[in-house]
């Protein structure tokens, strides 16, 4: 069974490392023939010099990425081959609240061990090419009000959920789904009005010109939109971005004052009409029940582990255990997201053109949507046109180059 484990994770490294390979030397063997692979709109707009650092950054990222990757494959390795997790459960389980405890030093380790990669990708590598304003006074209250919340929010969902666990017999699996169900919910409610303002300030936006536009926009789509926030995303990163959050009353679009900063009117507008696409057209409803049917799929699986004392026995543990059930499902997840990931960013790419065709039709701007794309793609570093087979399995969003011709540009 372990032989079986390691081979699948191994494989699923080299097929990454084969993807990531093949797509950095797609893109850097592109920077001769830009004229011909990139469409007429981007070639006046990125400059030669614009793409070498793009593709530096990619680069960059790639091996970071992959150094992240082989550490961490080295590490649930070591696991599974001398057995770790058993002399951390002999330790926590007579505790009161023992299995809690488990799960979350188990958390606080991954956490540890993530550490130096935080630290090196904030301060090195994103401030090499310009992208880092984390200080590291708010890198180290981040750290402590993330470990905060987990602790604030794990301890009583885990404790509930090794409960059901205990009382509920074989059907446990369905009442666990039901729990994490109603957890999603509530965090989708909180986010947006507890969590997200502990780490960011959020205002309205004042503009009164660009509000004017806004409403006429919303009107056009019959979308009662109450809240459009500014972030002050400049606090920590020089990237720019916005999002869409919140369901019912909490329901708001969030710009990131970098973006704010970069982008006119207009096209700020096609920006919002872009996110409220996603939201006329229920692709945030269809992510959100795909999720949950997945997570659906994960509470069965653990229960068809639990199941088996084969399954435990193979991996070196006496018994089976939840606790210990959870984290090995943890482990083993990275091969499994190999054939998922793929097809979720192929919905997601559908829904991104899908979401450009309508924000085209409700501004008549295609001007100022290929340019705030352009944009965008240039100030976060974007290579503007990736290996397809990389695309395919890595993106949620089509390289800007296939959106352009999508917008007919
Ligand atoms: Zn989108």
């Amino acid at each position: 069974m372990k032989l079986i484990l390691i081979t699948v994770l191994v494989a699923h490294f080299f097929w990454e490392l084969f993807l990531s390979v093949r797509n950095d030397l797609f893109i850097k063997a592109n920077d001769g023939r830009l004229d011909e692979v990139l469409p007429r709109a981007l070639r006046d707009r990125i400059s030669r010099e614009d793409y070498r650092r793009a593709v530096e950054y990619s680069s960059a990222k790639t091996v970071f990425g992959l150094i992240q990757s082989a550490l961490s494959l080295v590490l649930v390795i070591a696991v599974l081959e001398w057995t770790l997790l058993n002399p951390i459960d002999q330790w926590f389980v007579p505790l009161p609240l023992g299995r809690v405890g488990f799960l979350l030093a188990i958390l606080l380790i991954v956490q540890i061990v993530g550490l130096p990669f935080d630290l090196y990708r904030t301060f090195v590598l994103e401030k090499r090419f310009g992208f880092n304003k984390t200080t590291p006074r708010v890198f180290l209250l981040d750290q402590c009000k993330s470990l905060f919340l987990s602790l604030l929010i794990l301890t009583p969902l885990l404790w509930l959920l090794l409960l059901l666990y205990d009382v509920t017999g074989p059907t446990w699996w369905v009442w666990g789904f039901l729990l994490f169900s109603a957890f999603q919910f509530l965090m989708l409610i909180l986010y947006p009005l507890v969590i997200a303002p502990l780490f960011n300030t959020f205002v309205p936006l004042e503009d009164a010109a660009l509000l004017e536009g806004i409403r006429a926009l919303t009107d056009r789509v019959k979308f009662p939109l109450k809240g459009v926030f500014v972030m002050d995303g400049s606090k920590r990163s020089g990237h720019s971005n916005a999002y869409f959050t919140g369901i019912g009353k909490s329901k708001r679009i969030v710009f990131f004052d970098t973006l704010v900063d970069k982008l006119t009117h207009s096209e700020l507008l096609t920006v919002l009409a872009h996110e409220l696409g996603h939201f006329k057209l229920n692709h945030v409803k269809l992510q959100l029940l795909i999720s949950l049917g997945l997570s659906g799929v994960g509470f069965y699986a653990l229960s068809r582990m639990l199941a088996s004392d084969a399954f435990f026995a193979g991996l070196g543990y006496a018994t089976p255990s939840i606790h210990v059930g959870i984290v090995l499902l943890m482990m083993l997840l990275s091969p499994v997201e190999m054939v998922i990931a793929p097809l979720f960013n192929l919905l997601s790419r559908r829904h991104e053109y899908a979401a450009d065709a309508f924000a085209l039709d409700a501004t008549e701007d295609r001007g100022s949507l290929a340019t705030a794309l352009i944009k965008l793609n240039k100030d976060n570093l974007s290579v503007p046109l990736v290996h397809p087979l990389y695309s395919f399995v890595h993106h949620s969003h089509p390289p800007l180059a296939e959106r352009l011709l999508a917008l007919g540009q």
